[in-house]
């Protein structure tokens, strides 16, 4: 048996393509959201490897029977849960080439193609989302591609900590504060402890409604200059463009320059929004980055190309290079000696990396910049519909405003209630009335929705507030998906007041 013949990569091949086609034209037919139970699987499969080979007709029955129960379907057009993961013919497929060549890429010479690649899709992707030059490679800047948001946030840290160190001395380190809202992604708070800084300086901001949950630029000058004043030293803040619980946009401009007043590297979180910025009527969200020093968004989430991708740019590679390159003598080649390359592996904190750039490579050419524009448009114009039927219906609220392809709302009221019981209540006491009970409500309904297996959706907790996130972006989801989710969200709404005694 030979592990690598083409001839039988080639039959067992098209047998995985035609079932993973096949899965997409049936895809609609299993419940968004797996159903089953913690360990239902040991409970199937046999306890120990099979000894001698298996055909892949019989894995693929095996992955048709015992895998998809096990499977959430992310692809499914009825998905809106967390922040969707665009797949799309071009980033499978490109998925696919990439595995095929199956290349190490760390430095130049080990694949030029895989570094020259990476570098010319990163411009071309600044360029599309109009980054100053001072970010890409035909500038004085250059991009990346890392697995996640979160390799991301720990490698430009880790830069501008040592950068810092560099000035103040090692021995400092313990005075370093990193600077968040109480709306940034957890994956700071990990880069933060990873790269050893002190517990009781990571500082959370808190962010209130009046300003949709952005951070304020008055508030993080206030929590810089009582740390200055205790002798710290502000060293970063993550700002975020498009929250993960609701999407919330903080003042890049203004606060890049409270920022620069202390020295403090900013670094630009749009992991889920930034590919938005393609778009010139969105790329206002971005206003004001170039008072930035790296910038990163997923294209793995919002941009039909398939996980991992992570798209980082800097304005001062050496920074990142400082402080991750590793020259051992194995690797030492006359190229990487010449300076004239781009050695990838000292941008990031693995040495071995894949070959990401062709998948983002295939997506961009396959579909354009036009037809990738009016993809993203669709999800937006998608979510103003779900929006608009929210509002129209007194019994929900839109809690927070919309910014992009993602609702926030929430069950409000029983009206029914108020028309049964309580005639002449007045209404918006009741809708001022017990957030706690309500929240409560809107916990049992998105869990009622989940469980009937029709669409899928999370939950986010601001201000106090539960509410249900709606958030549109599977690559399949057309206007008919919406109206539908709609219409399940009012019945399982009605069929909690009904049970509730509610409806007479
Ligand atoms: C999803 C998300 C992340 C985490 O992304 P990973 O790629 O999983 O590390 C970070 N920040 C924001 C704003 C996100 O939405």
């Amino acid at each position: 048996m030979d592990p690598l013949d083409p001839e039988e990569f080639r039959r067992q091949g098209h047998q995985i393509i035609d079932f993973i086609a096949d899965y997409y034209n049936s895809i609609e037919k299993y419940p968004v959201l797996s159903q089953v139970e913690p360990g239902y699987l040991p409970k199937i499969l046999p306890q120990s490897a099979p000894y001698t080979p298996e055909p892949i007709e019989t894995i693929l029955q095996d992955v048709q029977k015992h895998i998809l129960p096990g499977i959430t379907h992310w692809q499914s057009p009825n998905y809106f849960a967390y922040f969707p993961s665009s797949g799309s013919t071009a980033g499978f497929l490109g998925e696919v080439l990439s595995a095929g060549f199956n290349v190490v890429g760390f430095n130049w010479m080990s694949s030029p193609a895989a570094t020259e690649l990476e570098s010319i899709v990163m411009d071309w992707l600044g360029q599309m989302l109009n980054l100053p030059k001072s970010f890409l490679f035909s500038g004085t800047g250059g991009g990346v591609l890392q697995g996640t948001t979160c390799e991301a946030i720990l490698c430009t840290l880790v830069a501008a900590r040592d950068q810092m160190l560099h000035q103040t001395g090692r021995q400092n380190i313990n005075k370093l504060v990193v600077y968040a809202s109480d709306q940034t992604h957890s994956a700071l708070q990990k880069a933060a402890k990873i790269a050893g800084i002190h517990p009781q300086n990571f500082r959370v901001i808190k962010t209130t409604k009046a300003t949709s949950f952005a951070l304020s630029p008055d508030s993080l000058r206030m929590a810089i200059c009582s740390d200055v004043k205790s002798g710290l030293v502000p060293l970063f803040l993550c700002a975020t463009v498009g929250t993960t619980s609701t999407t919330a946009v903080d003042p890049l401009k203004e606060l890049c320059n409270v920022a620069a007043e202390y020295g403090i590297w900013v670094h630009v979180d749009a992991a889920y929004a930034g590919s938005s910025c393609v778009c010139p009527e969105f790329r206002h969200f971005i206003d004001g980055m170039e008072g930035a020093n790296s910038f990163s968004f997923n294209a793995h989430k919002w941009f039909f190309t398939t996980l991992d991708c992570c798209c980082l740019w800097v304005k001062d590679p050496q920074a990142l290079t400082e402080s991750l390159a590793t020259n051992p003598e194995y690797l030492r080649n006359k190229n990487t000696d010449s300076k004239k390359v781009v050695d990838y592996k000292d941008w990031q904190i693995a040495l071995s990396r894949r070959f990401r750039s062709l998948k983002l490579w295939l997506v961009i050419r396959s579909y354009g910049v036009n037809n990738l524009r009016n993809f993203l448009r669709n999800h937006v114009e998608m979510a103003k519909i779900y929006e608009e039927l929210v509002a129209s219906d007194h019994r929900f609220e839109v809690v927070v405003p919309r910014n992009f392809a993602m609702v926030c709302f929430r069950a409000l009221a029983l009206p029914k209630v108020e028309m049964v019981y309580r005639n002449g209540f007045n209404i918006t006491e009741m809708i001022s009335a017990d957030d706690k009970r309500r929240n409560e409500l809107n916990r049992e309904l998105l869990e009622r929705i989940n469980k009937s297996g029709n669409l899928y959706m999370t939950h986010a907790v601001v201000g106090g507030i539960y509410m249900l996130r709606f958030a549109v972006g599977a690559s399949l989801t057309e206007d008919r998906h919406v109206f539908l989710a709609w219409k399940v969200v009012q019945e399982h709404l009605d069929a909690i007041l009904e049970d509730m005694g509610f409806n007479g």
